[in-house]
């Protein structure tokens, strides 16, 4: 029987966003855009290229008005960034931002620590924020961090996390994701669950969204996959990790997420060998290894060598 995946995926470049705002080293706004251009040039449709937090609190976004002041509009690619607040909207507006993204964490400790408030508080601040990103022309979508589990609670029910969905569609967000920013998500429970949401709520597009923690990000996507989910957060070279999480990892590497669906005839409309480029030149700007296999094995197509002779 084969494997019942999709057949064409839509993956989000998040390491400009996720990957960098983990890292010591800050990137200046032109590395930035090398990589956020670079990663559309490559063939991503959706990019994400930073955040309008405060600069105290996640210093290495600091410049993301800047970042979308100076990028250069591609056909069919969507930039975009996050948001948590009114001021944080307003920049977005201000600077030309066309795709905001809020989130909410589905545990209540993680929630205080990311963002100050109870989830109950975040989801009221939902309406003005999205009102004010429409108002000024912009689409608002919705993230769910914990979604899968989280390390301060014993497990994260369903119903809270279907109680923030019911949040977000209160508010008109129809595109939402699910997100395992501790890297406690398994296979078997992606799939139950997308099953579920799935079923639950026909008139949302989904995205999923794993850390590679405990190794599993790879095989999370498979079973998303399976589950009929068809977009999917990736980060070049897998920078990245939450400083809230213990032991925290990035985000399942780009280059081994797009290696994966090419090897399986899953189409990504995404570049490779330019993914693996940046995902390079990413690693040699943050100065440290990259959580990524194929960056460090090679593709398996290029494996065809001469055997040595006797
Ligand atoms: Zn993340």
């Amino acid at each position: 029987m084969p494997l019942n995946l999709v057949d064409q995926v839509i993956l989000c470049e998040v390491g400009p966003r996720d990957g960098l705002q983990n890292e010591k080293h800050i990137l200046s706004t032109e590395e930035k855009l090398e990589l956020i251009e670079g990663a559309a040039d490559a063939g991503f449709p959706v990019i994400e290229a930073g955040s309008f937090f405060s600069p105290k609190a996640v210093p290495q976004m600091a410049d993301t008005d800047e970042v979308f002041r100076r990028l250069r509009p591609k056909a069919g690619v969507e930039y975009r960034a996050l948001a948590g607040n009114l001021k944080g909207v307003e920049r977005a507006a201000a600077c030309g931002c066309k795709k905001l993204k809020l989130n909410v964490s589905a545990s209540k400790a993680h929630n205080l620590a990311n963002l100050n408030r109870t989830p109950a508080e975040t989801a009221a601040g939902f309406q003005p924020c999205s009102q004010a990103a429409r108002a000024a022309g912009m689409e608002v979508s919705g993230s769910i961090s914990m979604a899968f589990g989280s390390p301060w609670d014993r497990e994260i029910p369903l119903s809270d996390v279907r109680e923030i969905v019911d949040a977000y569609l209160c508010v008109g967000i129809r595109e939402i994701s699910l997100s395992d920013t501790s890297g406690q998500a398994n296979p078997a429970q992606v799939f139950q669950m997308c099953t579920e949401m799935a079923a639950a709520y026909p008139q949302v597009t989904w995205w999923l969204h794993f850390h590679n923690t405990r190794g599993l990000g790879i095989a999370n996507i498979l079973a998303g996959m399976q589950a009929g989910f068809a977009r999917y957060d990736t980060s070049f070279a897998g920078v990245g990790g939450c400083p809230f999480v213990p032991g925290a990892a990035g985000n399942v590497s780009t280059e081994d997420v797009v290696h994966m669906c090419e090897e399986s005839g899953v189409e990504t409309g995404i570049d490779l060998d330019r993914a693996m480029e940046l995902g390079r030149r990413l690693v040699r700007l943050v100065g440290h290894p990259a959580n990524s296999y194929v960056l460090q094995a090679g593709k398996s197509k290029d494996l065809i060598r001469e055997l040595p002779s006797k």
